[in-house]
C-alpha cells in the first residue's frame, strides 16, 4: 500500500477570519541587480548582513514544520533571488521535503540565462518572470539599471528549459506604462506567455507613492478592448489565485489583472511570508514581524516554531487599508520583505 505523501496536518494556519494558510514565501536575499523606483532606493541600500540571513538548512526546517500546518508551496523571492548563491541547491531541498506539492521563483530574469535550466533540472516548477517593459527605455526607467537584453535572454531560457507557459508579470504605473499594455498583449497573443498586470502598491522605498501614480486594471481594460474587441473574464481554477484572468474575444491569449489596490483580494489570501533575515509577516502590509531566527539558532524545538508560526497568523488583520486614509505602509520597501 502507497504512502500518502501530504500527509494531514497537526494543526492548520487558520486565522480569524477562517482563511487557511497553505502558501508559504520565501525571501532568500534583500539583495537585488536592479533598483526598480518602487520597490528600492536608487542607491546606498542599508543591506542585511550575510550572517543574518537564514541558511538553506534553517530555510528548509522553516519549511518541514510549515508543513506541519498545512504549508504544501512554497514561492522563493527577494530581492533577487538568483543572486543567492546556489539557489537551486535550495530547491533541490525543499522538492525533497514530504508535503511540499509545488515550488516556484519569482525572479527579475537577468540571471535566468545561467541558471534556468539548473533550476528546472533542481524541480522547480512555476517561475514568474517580472518585465514592466518591452521598450528598453522603459525598463531602464524603471529598474535603473541596463539589462533589459539579460532579460531577454533569460526568457528565452526560460522556455528553452521547458517552463511553459512563461509567466510575465508587469507593474502598471501611471504616466509610464500605458503604451507597454498594446505589446505586452500582442506577446500574450502571439506566444505561449501569460502576461500580468500589477497594480503599483505603496511598498516603495520613497514614499512616493500615490494613488494617482497606480495605473488601474480598470484603465488597463478598455486599452485592450479598444484594441481586440470584447475581453471576457475566465473563471479561476484557483479561489486563491489573486489575478483576474481574462480571455480575448477571438481566443488568442489570455491576460491577467492583479488589482491589489483597486480590488484587494485580502478575503482569500492564503499567504505566509518569511523575510531573508527570520522574520514571518502575516501580509505584505503588516506593520509587526515575528523574529523566528532567534527560535532557530536558540536550539529551541520545532514545537515552538509552530506555535510562533500559528500566533502570528492568529495576528492577521482582515485586509491591508491602503484605501483608508489611515493606511501606514510598512517601514520596510518591498525588496527588504519579499515580494
Ligand atoms: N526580484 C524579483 C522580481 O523582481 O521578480 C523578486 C522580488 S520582487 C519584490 C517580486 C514582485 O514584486 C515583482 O513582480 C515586482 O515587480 C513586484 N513589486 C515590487 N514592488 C512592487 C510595488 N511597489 N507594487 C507592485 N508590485 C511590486
Ligand atoms: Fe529587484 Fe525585483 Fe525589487 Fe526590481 S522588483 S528592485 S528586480 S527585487
Amino acid at each position: 500500500m502507497s504512502v500518502p505523501q501530504n500527509p494531514a496536518p497537526e494543526r492548520q494556519l487558520i486565522d480569524r477570519f477562517g482563511r487557511v494558510h497553505n502558501n508559504l514565501r520565501i525571501s532568500v536575499t534583500d539583495r537585488c541587480n536592479a533598483r526598480c523606483f518602487y520597490c528600492m532606493p536608487a542607491d546606498n541600500v542599508p543591506f542585511m548582513p550575510r550572517d543574518e540571513l537564514l541558511s538553506f538548512e534553517e530555510i528548509e526546517r522553516v519549511v518541514r514544520i510549515g508543513t506541519t500546518l498545512g504549508i504544501d508551496r512554497v514561492r522563493l523571492t527577494g530581492g533577487e533571488p538568483l543572486v543567492r548563491r546556489e539557489l537551486h541547491r535550495l530547491v533541490e531541498r525543499l522538492v525533497r521535503v514530504p508535503g511540499i506539492v509545488d515550488i516556484g521563483l519569482t525572479t527579475n530574469g537577468v540571471l535566468l540565462g545561467e541558471q534556468a535550466q539548473q533550476l528546472k533540472d533542481a524541480g522547480l516548477k512555476r517561475l514568474n518572470i517580472s518585465l514592466d517593459a518591452l521598450d528598453p527605455v522603459i525598463f531602464q526607467r524603471v529598474t535603473r539599471r541596463d539589462s533589459y537584453d539579460k532579460v531577454i535572454e533569460g526568457i528565452a531560457a526560460a522556455r528553452a528549459a521547458g517552463f511553459s507557459p512563461i509567466k510575465l508579470n508587469a507593474v502598471s504605473v501611471k504616466g509610464l506604462t500605458e503604451d507597454q499594455i498594446l505589446p505586452f498583449a500582442e506577446l500574450a497573443r502571439e506566444t505561449d506567455t501569460e502576461v500580468r498586470f500589477i497594480e503599483f502598491m505603496p511598498l516603495d522605498a520613497d514614499n512616493q507613492w500615490g494613488r494617482d501614480k497606480v495605473l488601474f486594471a480598470h484603465e488597463i481594460i478598455p486599452i485592450l478592448q479598444a484594441e481586440f474587441g470584447p475581453l471576457e473574464p475566465v473563471p479561476s481554477a484557483n479561489p486563491n489565485a489573486p489575478a483576474n484572468d481574462f480571455r480575448f474575444a477571438d481566443g488568442k491569449g489570455k491576460i491577467g489583472m492583479i488589482a491589489s489596490v483597486s480590488q484587494p483580494f485580502c478575503s482569500t489570501c492564503n499567504r505566509f511570508r518569511v523575510t531573508a533575515e527570520g522574520r514571518l509577516r502575516n501580509c505584505l502590509f503588516s506593520l509587526e514581524e515575528t523574529d523566528i531566527r532567534g527560535l532557530l539558532r536558540n536550539g529551541e524545538a520545532d514545537a515552538e516554531i509552530a506555535d510562533a508560526m500559528v500566533s502570528c497568523i492568529t495576528a492577521k488583520t482582515e485586509g491591508h487599508q491602503i484605501n483608508s486614509v489611515q493606511f501606514v505602509q510598512p517601514d520596510r520597501p518591498m525588496s527588504s520583505i519579499g515580494g
